[in-house]
């Protein structure tokens, strides 16, 4: 039994199509996330019976359920798309979770739509067990997220490159009204689904917003500020997203639509590792910028509104755009300082880690691992020698290190009580590419032992755990992943 409480259907019928999911073959059930369903105060017994599969496959609809697939558009790698839409999601209804929040629990993979385009609106077990891992992965690490519930087989094959098993994601969100569902109503200059869409998110997420003196201004500037801190803490821990189009970019501020998102190993901004992310639009580093561009991208089409609020409606949007900068620049140089050890905050600071990050790149040290070790030198020189293994040229860590240590002697705190904090913000143990690809692969092969470890190990980053200290480490040579597929 669910507890619907559904909102996003009372919205006009353009917002949406209802659509049922299409049932599968065989489903099974072959991950559970028994403490978010805990969380949703769903029972997770029930979730993992033979009614609780039938729906997590798409097989029956509950009651309660009204499945919609959500009107949105985009801009895809820069380019206009007028109509996007869930072209193999289903919205089955939303609930509220046990701290009073409104989720959204969501289907993908669940079969065609009238969004579909032509695909098959299915999804193959690969990308689902990655969405899986990595989402659950960035809840653990304490960034804002859409979760995993379940996933489960449907004991179809989707025909890809070659024929893959495929699966079905149970999604929950806190919406998912992206930029591109903003934008679905602008490119049809339909001002009146604007302002219901506004309305509705300001109600659901940014309830302050409706005090303002300007609501949608201040609709505006809520969500870059939320965006800007995203993005911030995505750079902090070295996730690339690699598909920020605007159909993407959450509007409450989540991570959202996992595709051919990786981690870094070895520090490069210049990173890209999707596959089809040629130019490199969607690199580590581009990350702040392209934030930005899908920011000024919802700001355009929030003009209509502004301009019932102020006669200069695009001075004031630039304005809220201006804001960004920053906001991320704040967010990520107090995010580096905790992770230098530094709880205090000086002018040099920012140039302090910046260098390091330099020296890092010219040395391919692993960004994780070089940030996790600096807590063992921070407490002893004698730790240095693991943070110095890590780089081409020993001597570029020697000649920062010197200088950092220099600063940390100005910090109130010291010895095992900085460790601690600095290990509190800086993971031991992320979503390596080739353990996930490892994962995907002993999966098709229907062994699903290597993802309940991954799921494991990643559900505590930041603890020591002993036994798997060789999930901590960058891939060998042979082991490295160059390339990450959307494999939708
Ligand atoms: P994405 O790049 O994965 O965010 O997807 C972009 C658009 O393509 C969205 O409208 C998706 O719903 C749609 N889409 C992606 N994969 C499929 C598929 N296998 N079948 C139908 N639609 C899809
Ligand atoms: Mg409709
Ligand atoms: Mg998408």
């Amino acid at each position: 039994m669910i507890p619907f409480d559904n909102t996003y259907i009372r919205l006009p019928d353009r917002f949406f199509v209802r659509i049922d999911p299409t049932p599968v073959a065989a489903p099974a059930l072959i991950a559970l996330n028994q403490d978010l369903a805990r969380r949703l105060r769903l029972d997770p017994d029930w979730l993992a019976g033979p009614e609780g599969v039938a729906m997590l496959s798409g097989n029956r609809v509950p009651d309660g359920s009204e499945p919609v697939a959500a009107a949105y558009a985009g801009h895809q790698f820069g380019q206009p798309v007028a109509q996007l839409g869930d072209g193999r999601a289903i919205l089955l209804g939303e609930v509220i979770d046990r701290d009073g929040v409104r989720r959204d629990i969501q289907l993908k993979g669940s079969g065609p739509t009238p969004f579909s385009r032509g695909g098959d609106g299915r999804a193959a077990l690969g990308p689902v067990l990655r969405e899986y891992l990595v989402s659950e992965a960035m809840a653990a690490l304490g960034i804002p997220t859409t979760r995993a519930l379940a996933a489960v087989t449907t004991g179809e094959a989707v025909l890809r490159e070659r024929p893959l098993p495929g699966a079905v994601l149970t999604r929950v969100a806190s919406s998912h009204v992206r930029v591109g569902t903003f934008q679905f109503f602008a490119f049809r200059r339909d001002v009146d689904g604007l302002r219901t869409l506004a309305d509705y998110v300001i109600a659901r997420h940014y309830p302050q917003a409706a005090q303002a003196d300007e609501p949608y201004r201040a609709l505006l500037a809520a969500v870059v500020a939320r965006q800007a801190d995203l993005v911030a803490q995505w750079l902090l821990v070295g996730f690339i997203h690699g598909v920020m189009n605007t159909d993407n970019m959450s509007v409450a501020g989540e991570t959202i639509d996992y595709g051919p998102c990786a981690f870094l190993d070895a520090y490069d901004p210049a990173t890209v590792l999707s596959a089809i992310d040629r130019l490199g639009r969607y690199a580590y580093g581009n990350q702040p910028r392209i934030a930005h561009w899908n920011l000024t991208r919802l700001a355009e089409t929030l003009v209509p509104l502004l301009a019932e609020e102020t006669e200069a409606a695009v001075a004031t949007a630039q304005e809220v755009l201006a804001g960004f900068a920053p906001r991320f620049e704040e967010a990520y140089h107090a995010g580096l300082r905790r992770k230098l050890g530094l709880l205090t905050a000086r002018d040099d600071d920012a140039a302090l880690g910046q260098d390091l990050l330099k020296r890092m790149g010219d040395n391919q040290a692993d960004f994780t691992l070089t940030f996790r070790r600096l807590a063992d030198a921070a407490r002893d020189p004698a730790g240095d020698a693991g943070v110095r293994d890590l780089f081409v040229d020993p001597t570029a860590y020697d000649d920062w290190a010197g200088r950092w240590r220099r600063r940390l002697a100005e910090e109130p705190l010291a010895g095992e009580e900085r460790r601690a904090a600095m290990n509190r913000v800086n993971p031991k143990y992320i979503p390596r590419n080739h353990r996930i690809e490892a994962v995907i692969e002993a999966a098709e092969r229907g062994d699903f032992a290597p993802f309940a470890e991954l799921r494991t190990v990643l559900a505590a980053p930041c603890e020591e755990q002993p036994d798997r200290e060789a999930y901590a480490l960058p891939p060998a040579e042979h082991e490295r992943v160059l390339q990450t597929f959307c494999g939708t």
